[in-house]
């Protein structure tokens, strides 16, 4: 428990910290104060613990080892972008602006793509190496036919991850395939619960269902953040209504280590590097990166879209 000496200075996670015991907690005035915010994902150190009714007291917030915005989620391990092969159909820009998103946040991302059963051989086989060309090596998957299934089960292992991908992929259906039967608190509860927590708007327990939530936008759209134990071990945040990648974090000069083409293509001609030290790979003089794969026009696309975000803010 937290003594009143505990300065309100990030502290780092103890050993031995309680996991798997549910407490319904409110935040500590003074941290929304200094505006520390609460994330879905944090470790937090929690004082004043009722055991009866399971109520706490959230004292502090561990230092986090990475922080998302869009959803806000802090501690995540890695993104899985999931599409599928068909019902949708996958749409290679709509692709390409999911990874860029994915992998401006840093940290690992893998791919996965759904209903693969219901596609012949040669489509995963065309796509397979089509992605692979992207940077990417895909996994194939069906919450259908159970295929691939293993494989995610695997990577999601004790990790924390965050699924995101366009509506209809099966991004549900896929939670629901490889989350654990773990009790999570009682609805009404959990409703108190975000309810304590700045920027409750984003946090809603998933079985209060849908609860139209009026965005900043002023557009009526649900989005709500939460975080699913795994029966493999780990956690899958599920993040309905995050399925528009803003790309707000990418900056023009960002925008190249989110394309492994263009990484991969720096590597190949090192030690020699592009003359100009902030070159966006245009064409300009000196230049090691070529414009002769797939993405590229996908990338002039996203750089024009990027500048013109720059210049009206
Ligand atoms: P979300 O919007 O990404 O959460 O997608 P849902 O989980 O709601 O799934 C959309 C639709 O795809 C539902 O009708 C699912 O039953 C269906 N679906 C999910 N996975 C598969 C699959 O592997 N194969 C097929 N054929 N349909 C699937
Ligand atoms: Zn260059």
């Amino acid at each position: 428990s937290a003594g009143p000496s505990m300065a309100y200075e990030k502290p780092t996670e103890p050993e031995g910290s309680i996991v798997g015991v549910e407490l319904l907690c409110w935040v500590r005035a003074l941290l929304k104060k200094i505006k520390r915010r609460v994330l879905v994902g944090d470790k937090v150190l929690v004082g004043s613990i009722d055991w009866v009714d399971r109520r706490g007291m959230i004292e502090n917030v561990f230092q986090r080892s990475s922080e998302m915005t869009d959803p806000p989620v802090a501690n995540v391990d890695q993104l899985l972008v999931l599409f599928s092969m068909e019902q949708p159909k996958i749409e290679a820009f709509c692709l390409t602006r999911f990874l860029v998103e994915a992998e401006s946040v840093g940290i690992p991302v893998t791919l996965a793509l759904n209903k693969v059963e219901l596609v012949d051989e040669e489509t995963q086989i065309a796509w397979k190496a089509r992605l692979h060309e992207w940077g990417y090596d895909p996994l194939f998957c069906s919450v259908e036919s159970k295929q691939g299934l293993d494989s995610l089960e695997f990577i999601l292992r004790e990790q924390t991850t965050v699924i995101v991908g366009p509506s209809g992929v099966g991004k549900s259906s896929l939670i629901n395939a490889l989350r654990s039967n773990q009790q999570v608190p009682h609805a009404a509860e959990a409703d108190n619960w975000f309810e304590t927590i700045e920027g409750s708007k984003w946090f809603e327990d998933q079985r209060v269902g849908e609860v139209s939530v009026k965005s900043g936008r002023g557009k009526h759209t649900t989005r709500h953040v939460s975080l699913l134990p795994l029966s493999g071990g780990g956690y899958l945040a599920d993040t309905p209504g995050f399925n528009q990648p803003s790309l707000m974090k990418v900056t023009k000069k960002s925008l190249a280590q989110a394309f492994p083409e263009i990484q991969r293509r720096l590597n190949a001609r090192e030690p020699v590097k592009c003359s100009f030290n902030d070159c966006l790979h245009l064409g300009e003089r000196g230049c090691v990166v070529k414009g002769d794969w797939e993405r590229y026009p996908y990338y002039l696309q996203l750089l024009d879209e990027i500048k013109i975000r720059e210049e009206f803010s």
